[in-house]
């Protein structure tokens, strides 16, 4: 089927004009259904497929910025989820070490909130809302196993028990360690980062309604509420760190939490050591193509980076409702889905960066990280405009790598003054933190800034990826 076939039956723009294009999504989680939100609010036919009977057993992140929850809102998901018990969430609080104030980092008002909800709960929110609406229909515990091809166009799926499936699009949902991709001849680079320990307390967090982030343990802690009274922990284990469960917990105990401040901390070890955790690996994973003719990745399946930033769900959200309209706008022709690329690209690599350049910072293990880390909090003291801006790119609002580029800019400037300034008195620690500052964490941005430029610039020659 050609690229003009396939929108044959796609009367182009025109109120009620667009009911009979057919779209099949792979994954049936949170991208999966606002996909089929998105691509049935577009007047599209939707089929969801999803492998799991429920839920996909593994622990997915729970803390959605505000552009997300004015995604979710747009589909007609947000109440529903509030109801559901999700609750708001204002910003951030973050502390640098054991026994420090944390600086405040509000959204903006006109933002609108966050979202914290416990990650099943709103899986299947959405599912129960989307089966609701007459033009979708959502398949549990059905795997699809491969793609049905039209010579060079992928036209619909075959499940696991070899059944076909046609469809004008395929959307592929279907997670960070998506199958699918590789039938697609698309080989992310994949980077194994580190893992997080995830649990929940009762309790309130210090600054009620803000995600918690705790530093000067071996690695960053996040914590949120996600529910009336309770509060998840993310906690992050680096990859070298003893495995079972005794272990972990012996780890945290000892490690980690004395950075979170009593009583959160008793109440934080007593659940660690009663109830369950999960533990899950932290992957960085880059797509150098998103979409081939008839079909398009979104959410994890394109690419995810360190949940640090809380940022997957944001980030799909963008994907979704970028595909959703130029679908709907045009049909799934080889340009609607060039053009999805290259809009996601736009959002997705200086999120990348940013997130890798975050983790780095966060994480402090080296003199140069370290040297950045008290940059961030200076700069973080000197203004309202810097916590901003920060927050800002955090969140998603904004996503020019160039504004990116300056604030970190800003930060290395001030955290290279300051360590010169403390040369003075100690001249050989001094130097030897001067050294790793330029050396090692100026070189590995300069590094990423320089890919994420290429990559950037590269996305105008990027045409649909071409099936194998
Ligand atoms: C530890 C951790 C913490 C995180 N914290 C946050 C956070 O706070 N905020 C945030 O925004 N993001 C966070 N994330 C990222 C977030 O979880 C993901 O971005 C989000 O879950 C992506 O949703 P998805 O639907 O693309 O993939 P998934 O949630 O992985 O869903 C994929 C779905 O596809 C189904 N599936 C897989 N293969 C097939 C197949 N062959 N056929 C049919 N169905 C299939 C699976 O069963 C599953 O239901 C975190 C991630 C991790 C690992």
């Amino acid at each position: 089927m050609s690229s003009d076939e396939c929108c044959e039956r796609f009367e182009r723009p025109g109120k009620h004009a667009r009911m009979s294009l057919e779209v099949i999504v792979v994954g049936g989680g949170f991208t999966g259904m606002a996909s089929a939100a998105a691509l049935a609010q577009q007047g599209a036919t939707v089929r969801v497929f999803e492998a799991a009977q429920t839920t996909a057993p593994q622990f997915r992140g729970e803390l959605i910025h505000p552009r997300g929850v004015r995604g979710l809102e747009s589909l007609g998901l947000k109440v529903p989820l509030f109801e559901r018990g999700g609750v708001a969430v204002n910003g951030f609080a973050v502390s640098q070490h054991e026994g420090a104030a944390p600086v405040l980092l509000p959204y903006e008002d006109a933002q609108g909130p966050g979202l914290g909800i416990d990650h099943p709960a709103m899986v299947l929110t959405m599912r129960a809302q989307l089966a609701a609406r007459p033009n979708v229909s959502i398949t549990t515990g059905a795997r699809i196993a491969d793609f049905v091809r039209s010579g060079p166009r992928i036209v619909g799926v075959r499940t696991a028990d070899g059944q076909e499936h046609l469809a004008d699009l395929v959307v592929v949902a279907d997670g960070r360690s998506s199958k699918l991709r590789p039938l697609l001849g698309l080989e992310p680079e994949v980077k194994l980062l580190s893992y997080t320990v995830a649990f929940g307390v009762d309790g309130e967090l210090p600054h009620g309604r803000m995600g918690h982030v705790f530093l000067g343990a071996p690695g960053p802690i996040l914590a949120y509420p996600y529910a009336e009274g309770r509060i998840r922990f993310c906690v992050d284990v680096a990859l070298g760190a003893p495995k079972g469960r005794e272990a972990l917990v012996a780890l945290i105990c000892e490690q980690y939490a004395r950075v979170v401040p009593s009583p959160l901390r008793e109440a934080m070890v007593k659940s660690l050591r009663e109830t369950p955790f999960e533990a899950c690996a932290n992957h960085s994973i880059s797509t150098a193509a998103c979409a081939a003719p008839g079909v398009a990745l979104v959410g994890d399946a394109g690419g995810c980076g360190h949940p640090l930033t809380a940022s997957g769900m944001t980030n799909a959200m963008n994907d979704v409702l970028t595909l959703a309209e130029l679908v709907g706008a045009r049909g799934p022709d080889d340009a609607a889905l060039t053009e999805y690329q290259r809009r996601r690209y736009d959002f997705v690599r200086m999120r990348e960066l940013f997130t890798e350049a975050l983790y780095e910072v966060f994480r402090g293990h080296d003199d140069g990280s370290k040297a950045l880390q008290s940059g961030v909090f200076r700069y973080w003291s000197s203004s309202a405009r810097s916590r901003r801006a920060s927050m800002n790119i955090l969140s998603g609002e904004e996503v020019r790598v160039s504004r990116f580029v300056a604030e970190y800019s800003r930060v290395f400037r001030g955290s290279a003054v300051d360590v010169i300034k403390r040369s003075a008195w100690q001249p050989r620690a001094g130097g030897a933190r001067l050294k790793s500052l330029a050396k090692t964490s100026l070189g590995r941005f300069s590094a990423a800034a320089g890919r994420t430029a290429r990559k950037v610039v590269d996305r105008y020659r990027l045409g649909l990826h071409p099936l194998p």
